[in-house]
């Protein structure tokens, strides 16, 4: 096993139980390191601090454990897996009748990062995002075959999009354990096709769950404009709520093709539905003003990087300034950023600035985040991402 060294006085994060090392803080490494092995980090006076898998860019070690006794072997994947189930039982998303769609397992929040795993009734689906989690992803698959034990019997890989391109892994999607057709989710008594051969993340967004029954809180009765529908989840929750009207909107013909589906899957020939393949600031620009009564915005993520900040921080406040431009007085805008560059209060300002330039009277009636199977581990609060505001627009 390779050691890696850090340079003096940069294990105080560490002691905090930050789980990355960065390049500049490391001094040296011993041994022949290779993308994606178990390293030992030492302090600049030798006393172990972590124990990681080592990569190469500028996060080069992601902790697995902080304790010396702690070797990563099968036990070690089963113990972390077990915890993670315990967690969901304990926030109740586990066990539900009506739902069998949650993410189990959520990188740093679960104490493995870069590691996903989301189930979608009988099927895992895992997603690797380090060359550490992609090698051992069949010991992984077989420890959380015992810890989900009679709950699971598939295990689908998707890896494709978020491995280290430069790393050339071999990446690849595909099914590590059993087989299924059988591609279809409940979330909170609603179905859902999953596309996990194609679709984007683990094929479904499974963290806007609460908030999009939130939404449906306040569907009874109005006009509503799902922006960025992806597969249209707001969509049928505003239709179960007694919306009279759903428009769902997305730049992908791919999306909108979802979104038809999953609405007919739970409302067949749902005349309140209508769905349009179109880019978002072009629709918004186009309609009349006071068309909708209630404007959802869930856009990609602007910034993926930080040096790209500054243009996503612009996006937010474009896109919102034309929702606060055409939305009917009295009007409710839920508005969202999972762009985990840009942070709550950078967010908030370009909601605030768009607001501000529209002259309307706008309050925060809630202030959302990630749910609880999106756990953020206290000591890396980079871990929170998704953030949303409901506002009421006079
Ligand atoms: N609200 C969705 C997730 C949205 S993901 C859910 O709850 O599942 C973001 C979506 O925005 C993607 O489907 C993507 O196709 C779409 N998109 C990206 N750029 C766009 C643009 N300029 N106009 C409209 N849609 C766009």
């Amino acid at each position: 096993m390779s050691n890696v060294y850090l340079k003096s006085g940069k294990e105080e994060s560490l002691k905090r139980f930050h789980p990355w090392v960065f390049s500049g803080a490391i001094s040296r490494i011993e041994g022949n390191v290779e993308e994606g092995d178990v390293v030992e980090v030492f302090t600049s006076q030798h006393t172990f601090i972590a124990r990681g898998h080592y990569q190469v860019g500028s996060i080069m070690v992601r902790v697995l454990t902080f304790d010396e006794q702690e070797t990563i072997n099968d036990y070690f994947w089963q113990h972390r897996l077990e915890e993670a189930r315990l967690k969901r039982i304990a926030i109740g998303i586990a066990q539900r009748a009506d739902n069998n769609t949650y993410r189990l397992v959520h990188g740093e929040g679960d104490n493995l990062p870069g590691l996903v795993i989301d189930i979608y009734g009988r099927t895992a689906v895992m997603q690797a995002h380090s060359a550490g989690m992609h090698f051992q992803r069949m010991e992984i698959a077989q420890a959380l075959m015992k810890v989900m034990d009679d709950k699971i019997d598939n295990i689908y890989y998707k890896s494709e999009t978020t491995l280290p391109y430069k790393a050339e892994l071999g990446q690849e999607n595909g099914f590590l354990i059993g087989g299924s057709k059988e591609n279809i989710a409940t979330e909170y008594g609603l179905k859902f096709h999953i596309d996990w051969l194609r679709g984007q993340k683990t094929g479904f967004f499974v963290d806007q769950r609460e908030n999009r029954a939130l939404l449906e809180r306040y569907s009874r009765g109005r006009n509503i404009l799902n922006m960025f529908c992806y597969t249209g989840g707001f969509s049928v929750y505003a239709l179960r709520g007694g919306a009279s009207r759903v428009d769902s909107v997305d730049s992908s013909a791919k999306a909108i093709e979802l979104t038809k589906q999953n609405v007919a899957l739970n409302f067949a020939d749902d005349g309140r539905h209508h769905a349009y393949a179109e880019d978002a600031f072009k629709y918004l620009d186009e309609i009349e003003k006071d068309q909708y009564d209630l404007i959802i915005l869930d856009p990609p993520a602007f910034a993926k990087h930080r040096d790209v900040l500054r243009n996503a921080l612009q996006g937010y406040r474009r896109i919102n300034a034309k929702a606060f431009e055409k939305i009917k007085h009295g009007g409710i805008l839920f508005t969202f950023s999972c762009s985990q560059a840009v942070n709550k209060d950078q967010f908030r300002t370009s909601v605030f600035t768009a607001a501000a330039a529209s002259g309307r009277k706008v309050s925060i009636l809630h202030q959302l985040t990630q749910p609880a199977d999106h756990p953020v581990n206290i000591y890396h609060p980079e871990g929170e991402y998704l953030k949303g505001l409901v506002l009421y627009v006079e």
